[in-house]
């Protein structure tokens, strides 16, 4: 069976349970939260306060998407998997455009050593400090995932060299990618890129696929053997509920019910019980889960879009040792 890379080390990909494949537990730190204050998530006694929340609905497991230099607190996150027993993956690689300056070292650094830096995070351990430089000081937690981001119908220069770099530390740790996309465009483009710098394209889960909610673009991107991650229930400002139950439905009546993963990508204090907002991290489970329950969805596919496709998604990969 295979392992998942937790901060508290590597577990049995069986044992992981139920999971929420993309939300923020913490953001520190960073240009993000300078420009939007709403999603400065600092406080560790709150972050469990919300966790429990999905714990008491049966949670098991959560994948923190809070990239390098973005306000990712691994010692942080450390924490809340220590006192609330969920299994917390953390993440490597870069985020959006609008997360770092245009001088960040993400854009100036040599190819090489952001590669490096990417693959110590998942090897060796992440930086305390985020890599906001210039100390390091790697603490034994390593991350789980490898994430890349797209801009709104566009790839930049700059944002494809970053996905040679995710590919790159992919092929060298075996740790499966997660993307964002913005507004769900350039899904099918991230997944040539990565086939392009090598790697397979079931090692790639898409993010925030359901901000565009075309069916035929989600078969589209499915039929790629990609992933699909599904993390907008309760977004009522985006879509309703019962659009992503139909879409959800849709997917599973075409055959690709082994291929997709939900979240909820609560990024905001505004979302958060924790700090007084709402709808809280106990919505996916409690709300929305019966939601599909209702449209008819069975219990063998709900577990396998909450327990069986996280596991294998989340599962290192083989990595090819070459000469
Ligand atoms: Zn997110």
């Amino acid at each position: 069976m295979g392992k998942v890379r937790t901060v508290l080390g590597d577990i049995d990909s069986e044992t992981l349970g139920v999971t929420n494949m993309h939300d923020h537990l913490l953001i520190s730190a960073g240009v993000g939260v300078m420009k939007e204050p709403d999603i400065h998530l600092d406080s560790v006694d709150k972050a469990c306060q919300e966790l429990e929340l999905f714990k008491a609905a049966g949670g098991r497991a959560v994948v923190d998407m809070m990239p390098v230099a973005t306000g990712r607190d691994a010692p942080g996150l450390v924490e809340v998997s220590r006192r609330t027993g969920v299994h917390i993956v953390a993440c490597s690689g870069f985020h959006q455009v609008q997360y770092y300056t245009p001088d960040h070292w993400v854009y100036t650094y040599p190819l090489d050593a952001i590669v490096d830096l990417f693959i110590a995070d998942v090897t060796v351990g992440m930086d305390r400090y985020d890599y906001r430089g210039p100390i390091v000081e790697r603490i034994s937690a390593k991350a789980g995932v490898l994430k890349a981001a797209t801009e709104y119908h566009t790839v930049p220069a700059k944002t494809e060299r970053l996905f040679e770099a995710v590919a790159m530390a992919h092929l060298a740790t075996g740790v499966p990618i997660s993307t964002h996309t913005t507004y769900g465009t350039m899904a099918l483009e991230q997944v040539e890129l990565f086939v392009k710098y090598g790697v397979d394209p079931s090692a790639v889960i898409i993010g925030h696929l359901d901000r565009n909610m075309d069916f035929a673009y989600h078969k589209a991107v499915a039929e790629t053997g990609a992933m699909v991650l599904y993390d907008g229930p309760s977004r009522v400002k985006y879509y309703p509920d019962s659009a992503l139950v139909e879409l959800i439905c849709g997917m599973v009546d075409a055959g690709f019910g082994g291929q997709i993963v939900l979240g909820n990508d609560l990024a905001r204090r505004s979302y958060r019980v924790s700090y007084g907002g709402g709808p809280g991290m106990g919505y996916l489970l409690n709300t929305f889960v019966p939601r599909l329950r209702a449209a008819g969805l069975g219990e063998d596919d709900i577990h396998r879009i909450f327990v069986a496709n996280p596991s294998k998604a989340l599962s290192l990969r083989e990595v090819e040792l070459h000469g």
